[in-house]
């Protein structure tokens, strides 16, 4: 009895000892185990990644489930497969060993569409809607682009509306509605019809043109520049009176002649501004020194014949003149020499010449003159927006 008790006794320190050494040896089989599978089994890469279509490139830190882990892509994927749906491998070293896990690109993004504005066509004519008009997606793959026309007669003179719907190959879908003019072109071209654009704004005179033409009730065209940011107001003031405010040039020097692409970094500049203050870009411009400028030849050989040809391309459409006021032959040229030139045709349909910068305070003063002789002789005043006329000079370089 004594012996058993004492051998009880002796145990329970005995017991309690290897409980103590079977968790210690459990825990380390834990903690080797944990360490074992994370070095070595397991990836320290996450799964699933998705990224959109047209990433143009992977970022290391999107795909490692640490960010403090050193790493780096091995192998990324290819410009192309970045834009291709579907699922791509990638390697990515990580601690100097290499994991491979998945990629998923996907594409959420709708299409770009670019080029819709409102048209004018003539009346039993056969339209080609998608002239100008173009589609750009991130992903690779066809972009279809259908028109709903549905609505348009072409044999009866009217306004109809037409909508655009650009579809990805992933499904997303990006649609435009526009108005197109249906109009009697022959019957329009007896009618007799002034419009009065100026150039080279806005300026500190624009305030002043516009409440002339809002005294006689007539719209303009205004061909804007930045050259005087501080009078951009004066676009959206021009604009809200119902004027039409289209591009002429950003900064406006004949330099933007020396190549297509810095003739269309140019526009692309006053456009933006355009948009800005007019919620709307113009598809129709007017070259610097309209298309029949030769000041163009000191920096670039045929520059005007190339950009004629591109900007009609692009779906803008280019408005020269057809009657100049000689406002830009200097400053202060008298009211009434001004008045005489912008009165001396009997044409139909007329497109004048006027300027609108801080110089020409003789143009605000014979402008009344000019409008008043036209509504005396029963002209219509319209903006170029949507116009069925066209002017356009010979081309000169
Ligand atoms: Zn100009």
């Amino acid at each position: 009895m004594e012996n058993k008790y004492n051998l009880h006794e002796y145990k329970r320190p005995h017991n309690t000892r290897n409980i103590i050494i079977v968790i210690v040896a459990v825990a380390l089989i834990i903690t080797c185990g944990y360490v074992i599978y994370f070095n070595f089994f397991s990836s320290p890469l996450k799964s699933g990644v998705e990224i959109e279509a047209g990433t143009t490139k992977l970022k290391v830190k999107d795909f490692v489930k640490n960010d403090k882990y050193k790493a780096s892509i091995k192998n990324g994927l290819t410009a192309k497969q970045l834009q291709t749906v579907g699922e791509h491998n990638i390697t990515v070293t990580v601690k100097g060993h290499d994991y491979t896990t998945t990629v998923k690109v996907v594409d959420h993004t709708k299409p770009t569409l670019t080029g819709v504005s409102a048209l004018t066509v003539d009346l039993n004519s056969k339209p080609d809607y998608t002239k100008g008009v173009s589609v750009k997606d991130n992903a690779a793959g066809k972009v279809k682009l259908t028109v709903d026309s549905k609505a348009v007669k072409l044999n009866k003179a009217g306004t109809y509306p037409i909508t655009y719907k650009a579809k990805d190959a992933a499904g997303n879908v990006t649609s435009e509605s526009t108005k197109v003019k249906v109009v009697d072109l022959e019957k329009l071209m007896k009618e007799k019809v002034v419009y009065l654009t100026f150039d080279d704004g806005p300026s500190q005179n624009t305030p002043k043109i516009l409440k002339i033409l809002k005294k006689y009730k007539v719209k303009g065209t205004f061909f804007v520049t930045a050259q005087e940011p501080g009078y951009f107001k004066y676009m959206k003031q021009a604009h809200d009176q119902g004027n039409f405010i289209a591009a002429h040039s950003y900064t406006h020097k004949f330099s933007i002649y020396r190549s297509e692409k810095a003739y269309f970094d140019d526009l692309d500049k006053i456009e933006a501004v355009i948009k800005k203050y007019t919620g709307k870009t113009s598809p129709v411009l007017r070259f610097p020194g309209g298309s029949s400028n030769t000041a163009s030849r000191h920096f670039a050989n045929g520059i005007m014949t190339k950009l004629t040809k591109d900007v009609l391309k692009k779906g803008y459409q280019y408005v020269d003149w057809n009657l100049d006021s000689t406002d830009a032959s200097g400053n202060n040229v008298p009211v009434a020499k001004l008045v005489a030139n912008g009165t001396s045709t009997y044409s139909n349909n007329l497109c004048i010449l006027m300027h609108d910068t801080g110089a020409k305070h003789t143009t605000v003063k014979a402008l009344p003159a000019i409008i008043e002789y036209y509504k005396k002789h029963h002209y219509k005043f319209e903006t170029l927006e949507n116009s069925p006329h066209v002017y356009h000079h010979h081309v000169n370089n």
